[in-house]
């Protein structure tokens, strides 16, 4: 004991009923006993429930003791112990070896708290990192949506975003306008100053065009150096003001990277009566090409009417 527990108080007994009487007492707070003699005590005792088991020091069997040298006495008694009747041997293993774990009553109750104690622990956190991982995963997917529908150079819509827009505005009834919008020669900024600087012009004219726009434009790289634009619900006067406010914006572009060479777009907008006529960019694009042939940094501006069927035509 002082071995093991050196700081531990130890009180001193005659003997074990004197240690567990004092047990019992609660004039001390555990007792060290050989598991048959303890098990003995605490069973012909009231069962209070008052101890733990807290370790088997000794549970084997019971075996007849006399001197060492008295080797005549302990034949006797194991010839005489066969004498013995079965019940009577029984009665007597059931004293001295009946082995039984004596709990207090409280504890399967404090078990079983602490189990449910845990689980619930366990279920609020479980819980907790379920609902966290849920936000970082949508946080993840609004930005993983965000990446696959932006350019990264401008932060503008890209193509795949702009024409999905595109087949939604489709469905309105509204008036509808598409611009395409081509840097005019980019090609010598590129072979003159590099790829960079020809990066910084993309940058500064996806900005005049972005500061012309509001929220309920669609502004959209949708290629290299060529961009789109398009709205619903709009008068033809703002269409046609905004392509030619474009053009004009772009122009006071002055970028030391390119020693002030002029910036210009070509320019094609396209505006349908109604937007479920739209097709593709095919009509915005031949007034863009028709802009570059008329000399570039120009806006050329279009109105599609309604297509009337060829039957509808004749009522
Ligand atoms: P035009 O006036 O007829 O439009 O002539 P252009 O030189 O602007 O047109 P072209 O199609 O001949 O050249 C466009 C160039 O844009 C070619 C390509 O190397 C360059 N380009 C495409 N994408 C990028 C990009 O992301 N960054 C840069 N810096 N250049 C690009
Ligand atoms: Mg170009
Ligand atoms: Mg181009």
């Amino acid at each position: 004991m002082l071995n093991h527990f050196p700081k531990i108080e130890l009180a001193y007994f005659d003997n074990n009923a004197l240690m567990i009487k004092a047990a019992r007492d609660n004039r001390i707070r555990a007792f060290v006993a050989d598991l048959q003699v303890a098990n003995y005590y605490l069973y012909i005792g009231p069962k209070n429930g008052q101890f733990i088991d807290v370790k088997h020091l000794y549970s084997g069997d019971i075996h007849y003791a006399t001197s060492q040298s008295n080797v005549s006495l302990m034949e006797s008694i194991i010839a005489d112990f066969k004498h013995v009747g079965k019940q009577d041997l029984q009665r007597i293993y059931g004293r001295w070896m009946h082995i039984e774990t004596v709990y207090p009553s409280y504890l399967p109750a404090i078990a079983i708290s602490g189990i449910v104690i845990m689980l619930l622990i366990y279920l609020v956190i479980l819980k907790h990192v379920v609902r966290t991982k849920t936000q970082e995963l949508s946080a993840e997917n609004v930005q993983l949506k965000y990446l696959s529908e932006t350019d990264a150079l401008t932060g503008l819509w890209n193509r795949r975003y702009f024409l999905d827009k595109l087949k939604y505005f489709r469905r309105s009834n509204s008036n509808l306008t598409v611009m395409i919008i081509d840097i005019d020669n980019f090609k010598i900024v590129n072979d003159t100053y590099g790829h960079i600087k020809g990066d910084v012009v993309i940058k500064h004219v996806s900005e005049k065009i972005k500061a012309l726009t509001n929220s309920s434009h669609i502004v959209a790289r949708i290629g290299g150096e060529e961009f789109a634009l398009a709205f619903i619900d709009q008068p033809v006067c703002f269409s046609d003001e905004l392509a030619h406010r474009i053009c004009e914006s772009v122009r006071d572009i002055d970028l030391d990277e390119i020693d002030g060479l002029p910036v210009t777009v070509s320019l094609g907008c396209a505006i349908y009566h109604c937007a479920s006529d739209f097709e593709t960019l095919y009509e915005a694009d031949k007034l863009m090409y028709a802009a570059k042939k008329q000399g570039k940094n120009q806006a050329v501006v279009e109105y599609i009417p309604t297509q009337v069927e060829p039957s509808q035509a004749l009522e």
